[in-house]
C-alpha cells in the first residue's frame, strides 16, 4: 500500500540536500556563535551568511533585517507583540489600535487575544463567501491610535491568496506610519514573493512549510520599524530575541530557500498545473462537492473541499486506511472537535464545514499520486454515502 502524502500545508518533508547540510553543519559547527574564539566565529559567519541569504530570497538589500525565532509562529508573535510594546513605550502608555481579519491562523488570532486581554483596541475585518476582504473595510477602520495592520498573504486552509500589495499600499496611504506586518507563511515555496512589490515593514516564515527543518522560523523587520524583544536574556539576533541560535535550523532555512530560487519558476508550473488536474479530476469524477474558499485567487496546491453528506473525520480516517494524508480544517486545529473559523468566516452552514477537507500537494506530489488519490476519495465517499 503506498503513502500518498497530501497535507503540505500542515508541514513540508525535508529536501535531502536541506538534510545534508544540516548534518554538514551539525557535525562541523559545534561552537556558541556568540564566543569569539574560531569556533565560535565560524558558526557566527555560517549565521550571518545564512541571513544574508534570506534577505537575498525576499530582495530585502539593504531595507531591513532578518530575526531568525524557533517558528511561524514566535515570529508573528514578536511582530505584532513587539510592536505593540513598542507603540506603548513610545506613546507614552497611550492605547495601541491594531487590525487583522478574522481568517488568520491562531499564532496571529491568539496574539491579538492576548493584546486585548491587556488592554489594546483591535478590529477584525471578516471575508465573504470566496474568502476575499474589502480593502475599504480595513482602511476605514484606521484610527488615530492604529499602530499595526496584520493581513495574511495566503490562507493556510483554504489557500486563498490576499491582495497584499494593494492592501498595504492603500493602508500606507490612510496612514503613513501604521505598522505593516504580513503572515507569509503559506506563500513563502508556494507563490512568487519580493519585498520589492509589497510595501510590508515585517513578515514572518517559517522553516517547515517550505522543505526546512520544524521549529525554525524568520522574521523580516524594515529599518526604522520599532520593536520591543519578547523573549529577554542576551543580545543574540540584533538584540530582538535572546537564546543561543538553532544553527541547523539557520542553515536549513538558507539552504532550502537558495534551492527554492533556482527550481520556484518550473518547480510553480508543475505543482500548479498538478493542482489543475486534480481539482478537475475530483469535481469531474465525484457529484455533490464543493470547493471551498476563492476558486480563482487561491494557490493552486490547495484543494478545501466540502463532500455532501459525508463527516471530514469519517472520510479522512478512510483515506488513513488508502495510504492517504490530508487533513480537515488546518492542522494545528487536529484533535479538536471545533468548526474551522476560517470556514465559519466565509458564512458556510455546519454540514459544509463538517465536511471540509483539505489536500495540499507539493514538491514530491506526481500525477500518479493524483490518480491514485482521486480513486481512493472515490471509493471512500461512496462508501460513506451508501453506507457499505
Ligand atoms: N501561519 C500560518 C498561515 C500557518 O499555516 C502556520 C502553520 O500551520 C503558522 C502561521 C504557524 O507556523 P509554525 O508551525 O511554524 O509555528
Amino acid at each position: 500500500m503506498p503513502r500518498i502524502y497530501l497535507d503540505y500545508n500542515a508541514t513540508t518533508p525535508v529536501d535531502p540536500a536541506v538534510l545534508e547540510e544540516v548534518v554538514n553543519t551539525l557535525k562541523n559547527y559545534q561552537g556558541n556563535p556568540s564566543s569569539v574564539y574560531e569556533e565560535g566565529r565560524a558558526a557566527r559567519i555560517l549565521i550571518e551568511d545564512s541571513r544574508d541569504l534570506v534577505k537575498s530570497f525576499l530582495d530585502a538589500g539593504n531595507s531591513g533585517e532578518i530575526i531568525f525565532t524557533s517558528s511561524g509562529s514566535e515570529s508573528i508573535n514578536l511582530a505584532i507583540t513587539g510592536s505593540v510594546y513598542a507603540y506603548m513605550k513610545n506613546n507614552k502608555k497611550k492605547v495601541p489600535h491594531i487590525i487583522t481579519s478574522t481568517v488568520e491562523h491562531h499564532a496571529v488570532l491568539n496574539t491579538f487575544k492576548f493584546l486585548e486581554s491587556i488592554g489594546a483596541e483591535t478590529t477584525y475585518i471578516g471575508v465573504n463567501e470566496f474568502g476575499m476582504i474589502d480593502i475599504e473595510e480595513i482602511t476605514g477602520a484606521i484610527r488615530e491610535n492604529t499602530s499595526l495592520v496584520s493581513i495574511m498573504g495566503a490562507n493556510n486552509e483554504t489557500g486563498t491568496l490576499f491582495p497584499i500589495k494593494q492592501i498595504f499600499e492603500e493602508v500606507k496611504k490612510v496612514k503613513e506610519d501604521v505598522i505593516c506586518h504580513s503572515d507569509l507563511v503559506q506563500v513563502i515555496g508556494k507563490a512568487h514573493f519580493s519585498l520589492k512589490d509589497v510595501p510590508l515593514d515585517m513578515c514572518s516564515f517559517s522553516g517547515h512549510k517550505f522543505y526546512a527543518l520544524k521549529g525554525c522560523g524568520a522574521l523580516y523587520v524594515k529599518k526604522g520599524v520599532n520593536i520591543e524583544p519578547i523573549i529577554h536574556g542576551g543580545h543574540q539576533e540584533r538584540g530582538l530575541r535572546a537564546g543561543t541560535e538553532n544553527i541547523a535550523g539557520i542553515v536549513s532555512i538558507a539552504k532550502a530557500l537558495s534551492l527554492l530560487k533556482n527550481i520556484m519558476n518550473d518547480e510553480l508550473t508543475r505543482i500548479n498545473s498538478l493542482g489543475s488536474i486534480f481539482h478537475d479530476k475530483l469535481f469531474y469524477g465525484i457529484e455533490g462537492i464543493k470547493l471551498n474558499g476563492n476558486p480563482v485567487n487561491r494557490l493552486k496546491n490547495t484543494l478545501n473541499v466540502s463532500f455532501d453528506g459525508v463527516k471530514s473525520e469519517t472520510l479522512l480516517f478512510n483515506l488513513d486506511l488508502y495510504g492517504i494524508s490530508a487533513s480537515a480544517g488546518s492542522a494545528c486545529n487536529a484533535g479538536t472537535v471545533s468548526l474551522s473559523h476560517v470556514l465559519k468566516a466565509h458564512g458556510y452552514d455546519a454540514k459544509r464545514i463538517e465536511s471540509a477537507i483539505r489536500f495540499s500537494i507539493g514538491r514530491y506530489t506526481t500525477e500518479d499520486d493524483i490518480d491514485y488519490a482521486v480513486s481512493a476519495i472515490k471509493k471512500g465517499v461512496l462508501k460513506l454515502r451508501t453506507g457499505s
